[in-house]
Formats: C-alpha cells, sequence, structure tokens
C-alpha cells in the first residue's frame, strides 16, 4: 500500500546520505519533501502538519551522536514520530471479567465489517475462545446471509434473524437492537465466551445510522466498538473517523483492505485523529489475510 510514499520517503534521505552535517536549511529542504509526499499519499493536513512540525524540531535540536550519521539520524526521528502518529504502542483487545466479551463493529457500508467479522471470529478461536457472531446488519441485502458464509468458513456459530438457520432459539426479526441484545442472551446461555457484532453501514454516514448503532452500543454495552475503516478512503477518512467518533464513540480502529494500491492516507491519519488505537490490519479478502496492528512494525515497512 505504501510504496509510493515508502520510494519517496527514501530517496529523500538518499540526498542526505553524502552530508557530514545537516545546517538548518538542508533540514527544512528534507522537512518540505516528507511534507509533499505525505500529503500527496492523502494523510490528513493536520497529521502533516503536526508531523513535520516535531521531525523539523527533533532534527534541528538532534545531538550529534557517534552512532549515527545526520541521515540515519533524520531516519530514526522520522520512524518515531511515525509510530507516534500511528498510535505508539500496539494495544491488544479489552476481554470482559465475566465473559462474554461483547465487540461491536461498526463503520460505513463496504469498509469490511462482515468480512473482518469473519477474520476476528477465526483468530480467536484459534486463540482458544468460542466466539459467536450475531448478524446485526439488517439493512443490506445478503449482509446475513454473508455473514453466515463467513461464519460458516470461520468455524464459529451464527445468530442471525432467521429461524432455523442459525440457532434454535426464537430470533427477533426487523429490529437490529432487539436482534443484538438477543445475540448477547444467547452467548451467555450457550458459554459463548465473546460475541461478535455486525452492524450495518451506509454508503454516506448518516444520522439514522449512528442513531442505530448508538443505540445497539447502548443496549449491548460492549467492551470493544471496532471501527472497521477502509484504508483506501483517503482524505475522506478524517470526516468519516470523526463522524462515528461523535455519534457512536470507539475503543479501537481496524484498518482494512491495507493490500490495496491506493495512497493509504487513511491508514496514516486515524489514529491520530481519533485518538483510539489501531488494534487489527485487514489484508485481503481471505479469512487469513488478518494481523494485529503493531504501530513500530508498520513503521519500518513504511521506512523499509
Ligand atoms: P461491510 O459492508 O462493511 O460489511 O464490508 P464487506 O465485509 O462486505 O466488504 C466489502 C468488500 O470488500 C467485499 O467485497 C470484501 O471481499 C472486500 N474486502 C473486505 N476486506 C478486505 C481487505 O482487507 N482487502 C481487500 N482487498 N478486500 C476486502
Amino acid at each position: 500500500m505504501f510504496g509510493t510514499l515508502s520510494d519517496r520517503l527514501t530517496s529523500t534521505f538518499k540526498n542526505l546520505r553524502s552530508k557530514g552535517r545537516l545546517t538548518e536549511s538542508d533540514i527544512d529542504g528534507t522537512v518540505r519533501q516528507i511534507r509533499r509526499a505525505l500529503l500527496d499519499a492523502d494523510v490528513a493536513v493536520p497529521v502533516v502538519r503536526e508531523f513535520t512540525g516535531r521531525v523539523r524540531e527533533r532534527a534541528l535540536s538532534a545531538e550529534v551522536s557517534g552512532a549515527l550519521n545526520p541521515a540515519q539520524q533524520v531516519v530514526k526521528i522520522v520512524n518515531d514520530e511515525l509510530v507516534g502518529i500511528l498510535g505508539g504502542e500496539s494495544r491488544a483487545l479489552n476481554f470482559a471479567k465475566t465473559p462474554p466479551t461483547v465487540i461491536m463493529l461498526a463503520g460505513l457500508q463496504g469498509a469490511g465489517k462482515t468480512t473482518l467479522a469473519g477474520k476476528l471470529a477465526k483468530h480467536l478461536r484459534e486463540q482458544g475462545h468460542t466466539p459467536l457472531l450475531v448478524a446485526a446488519d439488517l439493512q443490506r441485502p445478503n449482509a446475513v446471509t454473508q455473514l453466515q458464509v463467513v461464519g460458516e468458513r470461520a468455524g464459529v456459530p451464527v445468530y442471525a434473524p432467521h429461524p432455523g438457520i442459525a440457532s434454535e432459539a426464537e430470533v427477533p426479526t426487523g429490529d437490529p437492537v432487539e436482534v443484538s441484545r438477543g445475540g448477547v442472551t444467547e452467548a451467555r446461555a450457550k458459554l459463548h465466551d465473546v460475541v461478535i457484532i455486525d452492524t450495518a453501514g451506509r454508503l454516506g454516514v448518516d444520522q439514522e445510522l449512528m442513531r442505530q448503532a448508538a443505540d445497539i452500543r447502548e443496549a449491548t454495552q460492549p467492551d470493544e466498538v471496532l471501527f472497521v475503516i477502509d484504508a483506501m478512503i483517503g482524505q475522506d477518512a478524517v470526516n468519516t473517523a470523526k463522524a462515528f467518533l461523535d455519534g457512536v464513540d470507539f475503543t479501537g480502529v481496524v484498518l482494512s483492505k491495507l493490500d490495496g494500491d491506493a495512497r493509504g492516507g487513511a491508514a496514516l491519519s486515524v489514529a491520530s485523529i481519533t485518538g483510539r488505537p489501531i488494534l487489527f490490519a485487514s489484508t485481503g479478502e481471505q479469512l487469513t489475510d488478518f494481523e494485529p496492528f503493531h504501530p513500530d512494525r508498520m513503521a519500518s515497512r513504511i521506512l523499509d
């Protein structure tokens, strides 16, 4: 995903290699190139401003170190600051003290929620958990069926508003809040220790969507609300993420479609804009294309 950005940063650093000492104007030139590379990669403007400001300040005040030449020093500063905007430390899922742990997924339609639900369910099952998927996306035709297909692939049952398919229990139809609540009750009764609720998205942010998601949150009191964002959406990432933060609030972010060849600015902006950590990355359509997110590894990948 970050091919172009990586190339541009690398060539910026290459220009510094022959320098024995960096003048203020060398640093300013470098920071300008970094700024342009980040903006061209669709990183949100305020994030770029803060990032380059900090890189400049640190580069200007960097001690001359015996171990690192000036170019290496700048690379190290950029690396540290990239780790910072990606959230700093990696963070694992929070589990409830008393099961079931409830994980709610939110995001725009097409962001990759349903796919992620399957990936997360499989990942948790492999770690010895007994997840239950809950089909609370009743908006999109086929969303329930899609979750059932994904659940089958992941080897995880699905609680869905279609009697006889997912559950012997009476499953409420029509109301996503009731389905979500029912899913948590079902998990408690059948001793599933994690519940993953797939919620509806819209093509654009709208009030009804936000209200529904907020109602599901209220009804199920999730331990995690994960905002799934398509890493390819560019500058829209800022407004979308802010709208979900205000409308539903969320505890963590999942970046999806990190395998794409778009510029990936969303991936580099969302943690910084929202102050919420990125927990996972989704990197393809298969259930195995999924990994816990580590800011330091992502920064190294970009600067490789
Ligand atoms: P939802 O509307 O948020 O539930 O999104 P879906 O899970 O249905 O995903 C929308 C489309 O994106 C589907 O065609 C998925 O196969 C695809 N998709 C989801 N995650 C990824 C990913 O990480 N990489 C790629 N390349 N495609 C993905």
